[in-house]
């Protein structure tokens, strides 16, 4: 099947892409890298009259670390590829680089965008997960009203569904940095490397002579929209290490899942599926010694 007809714009400016986002009202889509809008224009699961290409607007590339190191910004044009190879993650978000590895295969990184996929907010997907665990904030931007700041724990409400209204778009995502006391975690399981996942958890927090706190536990895939645990951080503040603690916090973070019934399992399943992910990927975010920052992107997951 081929896409409906549909008009096509090429802005330089944000200015200029949310003027049209305007003037088209809902039926207007920003195209960035396409991975997953032409596959839905093409099964005409989607026919917007205009598609706003903003892959020439200068203002939204690069990945820039803040002068004093306490957010690194990644632009909507930033490929999944380069947030991958960049040094400045790995330094600074070692989440994200952990996570990076299990997103798509090369040639879909080398064009999908890391915002794509915040902006899609497919449940599958590992960077709303990882913006959730992180607390990122995502910057979205429209001719009427101007500039909003949205936490990611306030962005994502369900399948494709976000706070980000029709005449918006995503500019950039300020992602805090990794602290000295911090460690972090991801893992997940999926048919074959690279493909979406069937579940998976991201893990951030404090951990000071063996002791846990703010704890950020998101799984991701089973529900939704990425689940952040409010009974896994009450859970782990102020404990030591222990499996037996990752096992009760195992229980109380699947507790507040309710997984859908699809063709990769019904809710017991993931469940249980959940619950194993949960308990390694705490197992080897605080059993694991500390690693240089740069490294532990590779030495985790
Ligand atoms: C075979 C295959 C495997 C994949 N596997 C994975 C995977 O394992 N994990 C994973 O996370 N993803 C996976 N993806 C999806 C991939 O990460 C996409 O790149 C991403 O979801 C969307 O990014 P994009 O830049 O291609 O966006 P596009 O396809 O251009 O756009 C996707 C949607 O987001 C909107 N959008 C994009 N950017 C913006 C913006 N800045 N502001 C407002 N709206 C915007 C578009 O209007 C559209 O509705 C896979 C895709 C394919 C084709």
């Amino acid at each position: 099947m081929k896409a409906s007809g549909f008009h096509y714009a090429r802005p330089s400016s944000v200015e200029e892409a949310c003027a049209l986002l305007a003037e088209y009202g809902g039926d207007a889509r920003i195209l960035a890298g396409g991975q997953s809008m032409f596959a839905t224009l093409n099964l005409r699961l989607s026919a917007p009259a205009l598609l706003i290409d903003i892959n020439r607007i200068e203002s939204l590339k690069g990945i820039v670390v803040a002068e004093d190191g306490s957010y690194v910004r990644i632009g909507a044009l930033v490929r999944h590829a380069e947030t991958a190879a960049s040094i400045e993650v790995a330094r600074h978000l070692p989440l994200i680089a952990m996570a990076m590895r299990h997103v798509a295969h090369p040639a879909v990184r080398n064009r999908g965008t890391t915002c794509g996929s915040l902006a899609l907010a497919d449940p599958s997907a590992e960077m709303p997960a990882c913006a959730v665990t992180l607390d990122a904030l995502l910057i979205l931007q429209s001719r009427d009203g101007g500039v909003r700041q949205v936490p990611a724990v306030d962005y994502f409400f369900g399948l494709y569904e976000t706070a980000r209204r029709d005449d918006e778009m995503l500019v950039e995502v300020l992602y805090p940095s990794c602290l000295e006391d911090e460690v972090c975690g991801f893992d997940e399981l999926s048919r074959r490397h690279g493909d979406f996942a069937m579940v998976g958890v991201a893990a951030r927090a404090s951990f000071n002579e063996g002791v846990i706190s703010n704890l950020r536990l998101t799984t991701f895939a089973t529900d939704p929209r990425p689940i952040l645990s409010e009974a896994a951080a009450a859970l782990a503040e102020g404990q030591a290490w222990s499996e037996a603690l990752g096992e009760a916090v195992a229980e109380a973070a699947v507790a507040e899942l309710n997984p859908d019934e699809n063709h990769f399992g019904s809710p017991a399943v993931k469940r249980l599926q959940a619950r194993a992910m949960i308990r390694r990927v705490l197992s080897s975010t605080f059993n694991v010694p500390r690693q240089p920052a740069a490294t532990i992107g590779v030495t985790h997951g």
